[in-house]
């Protein structure tokens, strides 16, 4: 049964639960009218169907009249159904007796039609004037019995009695029988309450007192309210909150408790608890406390019913510390995180440190042997084709070790951020063509076929030479260490939206596709086996990421196992406005420094 409370209409007796049942002992009709009009006027405001019974000292066209003082649209009700007047005879007498069953089988019938036709509840007035002496006992325990069926119903019941026509006897029946007795003294309005009544109100009070007080003492901060006021707040919340006291928070809104990013989520956590399926739910916000302070909360809703209206009760709990424990665990996490990635590297460490000796001893070790040979040689041999035989393996591993031992100078820069790159206008089209060109030397000898493709004849952007230079180189130099004897290597250069994109791609062994995520990482190979067929440190891909970031550019790579690799470069076509003309770049790959760039670059591969 709906448990909330509706409007009698009558002043003294205000809200009731459905299943009470009032009585009143009239002394004239207008005593009944003033209290029987409004109780009418009442329910059917509040979408219940409405019937009064009238008996002989009445009529119809009275009490409509009457209603109609009150409301204007009493015909409406009528046509409607939602009111019936009806007179006592339809209802109470069969044979010209008081019938039980017959009245009971009525209510039963409204009851039922209340609910099919969508009403909230039944209200009914019964005027008992018609009573005889003889019906008198017969009704009273028919006004006892039919208790069980109003407390059970959504069913209100108001009963009128001619005070004149009652005895004592019957008036304490009467009390007994109904939840209020309405009386009149003196023209003002009274009430009897019935004994078992006044005591379930009150100990209804005393829970109420009871629960007041345990959720005024609670240690955390609880609110009744709605999406607009609050209505009820306990201590807590008054000393969380900061405030003098409650009355600085009733009547105001919970969302102006919530610092201004926390508004919007609250008043939409709000608006789906009142409209919502969930009975209760939770959020996680802030709330705005003492001194400015601003906690993290969690905000427990429940919905329920509060002086017959939908509100929400919240309690509150900081969880501040709740959310520290959070962030250190973020830190620990974070940290560990670190550590991993420093053990890691450690690891990577080592293991660079154990290859580069094997890198500084290989070619050591052929100097040595050159060095004993050319010895043995100037004994016994000593022709001029043995010593430039041994010769040029010396210098060979030279340049071998050169480039290792730059390799590592430069990284080393590179970390401690000392590494500058010169910017000048240089047409980069050229240079990576002079640059390809000047290494078909070392492609040949593979029996390599290096190709230079451009659609675009020249394209000046601010570059530094030297680091380009050795970008492209270490590109090259891997290209055709990593693709068999007969394969083949093609640069290409391009613009794609203000970019010039430099591609290096072979048909070499090309790189599994869980090792190209790393391979730009320092001291990655993808075969790190002392046996391996190619010699390098696994640093050259590390600088040319680093040079080419430093020129704003990315470096990207796209290979497939068996099929090649294709490594693509994407400069920024920018220009330095105050620099003087492009400088002359084949001056400088004619220079001796450039040739020994190459020859250091390409050491691994004479090997
Ligand atoms: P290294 O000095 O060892 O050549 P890099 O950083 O230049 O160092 O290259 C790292 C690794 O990436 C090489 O050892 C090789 O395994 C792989 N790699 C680089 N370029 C290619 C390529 N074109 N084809 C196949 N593998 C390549």
């Amino acid at each position: 049964m709906d448990k909330r409370l509706r409007n009698s209409g009558i002043d003294i007796i205000g809200d009731i639960p459905w299943g009470t049942h009032i009585g009143q002992l009239y002394s004239s009709k207008e005593d009944f009218f003033q209290t029987g009009v409004t109780y009418i006027q009442s329910g059917l405001i509040n979408n219940e169907l409405c019937i009064w019974i009238y008996s002989d000292n009445t009529t119809y066209e009275e009490i409509k009249d009457k209603l109609s003082e009150y409301m204007d649209d009493i015909d409406f009700y009528l046509q409607l159904g939602q009111l019936k007047i009806m007179h006592y005879s339809q209802w109470y007498v069969k044979d010209n007796c008081f019938n039980e069953v017959k009245v009971n089988d009525q209510w039963n019938y409204f009851i039922k039609h209340v609910v099919q036709n969508g009403y909230d509840g039944l209200r009914a007035i019964a005027d008992t004037a018609w009573l005889e002496k003889n019906h008198y006992r017969s009704f009273l325990d028919y006004e006892r019995n039919i208790d069980n069926i109003i407390s059970e119903s959504p069913f209100i019941a108001f009963c009128l009695y001619d005070s004149k026509k009652v005895d004592a006897f019957a008036i304490g029946e009467i009390i007994n029988n109904h939840s209020y007795v309405i009386t009149k003294h003196e023209d003002k309005l009274d009430i009897i309450r019935n004994v078992e009544v006044l005591i379930r109100d009150r100990q209804i009070e005393r829970g109420e007192e009871r629960y007041r007080k345990l959720i005024e003492i609670l240690p955390d901060p609880v609110f009744i309210h709605d999406e607009k006021t609050i209505f009820y707040c306990n201590k807590s919340a008054v000393q969380m909150t900061g405030v003098k006291n409650s009355y600085k928070l009733l009547g105001r809104s919970m969302i102006m408790l919530v610092p201004p990013e926390m508004k919007m989520n609250l008043r939409r956590f709000i608006d789906d608890m009142l409209k919502g399926d969930k009975e209760s739910n939770f959020l996680i916000s802030k709330l705005k406390c003492r001194n400015g302070e601003v906690k993290d909360v969690e905000i427990v809703s429940t919905k329920y019913v509060f002086q017959g209206r939908n509100v929400v009760l919240s309690v509150i709990r900081d969880i501040t510390h709740l959310m520290e424990i959070d962030e250190l665990k973020k830190v620990i996490a974070k940290n560990k995180e670190l550590l991993e990635y420093s053990i890691e590297l450690d690891r990577i460490k080592t293991e660079f440190i154990s290859n580069i000796s094997h890198e500084l001893k290989t070619p050591l070790n052929v100097i040595l042997a050159a060095i004993q040979m050319m010895n043995m040689s100037e004994n016994k041999l000593n022709s001029d084709k043995n010593k430039n035989k041994y010769l040029k393996m010396m210098q060979q591993n030279c340049y071998r070790l050169l480039r290792l031992v730059n390799n590592i100078i430069d990284i080393t820069k590179i970390d401690a951020d000392y590494y500058e790159i010169k910017l000048q206008n240089y047409d980069v089209v050229k240079m990576i063509r002079e640059i390809t060109k000047s290494v078909s030397e070392y492609a040949v000898c593979k029996s390599i076929d290096i190709d230079f493709e451009s659609d675009l004849d020249e394209r000046i952007i601010a570059c530094d030479p030297d680091a380009i230079e050795r970008v492209i180189l270490n590109l090259l130099s891997n290209a055709i260490k990593f693709t068999p004897v007969g394969g083949k290597v093609k640069v290409k250069v391009y613009e794609n939206n203000q970019k010039v994109i430099i591609s290096v791609k072979d048909n070499g062994i090309g790189i599994p596709l869980h090792k190209q995520k790393s391979i730009f990482d320092r001291f990655q190979q993808v075969d790190k086996s002392l046996t391996r067929q190619s010699e390098g440190s696994g640093i050259g891909l590390s600088i040319v990421k680093a040079l080419v970031e430093k020129h704003n550019g990315e470096v990207s790579i796209n290979s497939q196992i068996g099929q090649g690799s294709e490594f693509t470069i994407e400069l920024p076509c920018k220009v330095l406005l105050n620099d003087e003309n492009e400088l002359e770049y084949a001056a400088k790959l004619r220079s001796e420094e450039h040739v020994d760039k190459i020859s250091i670059e390409f050491s691994d591969i004479y090997s």
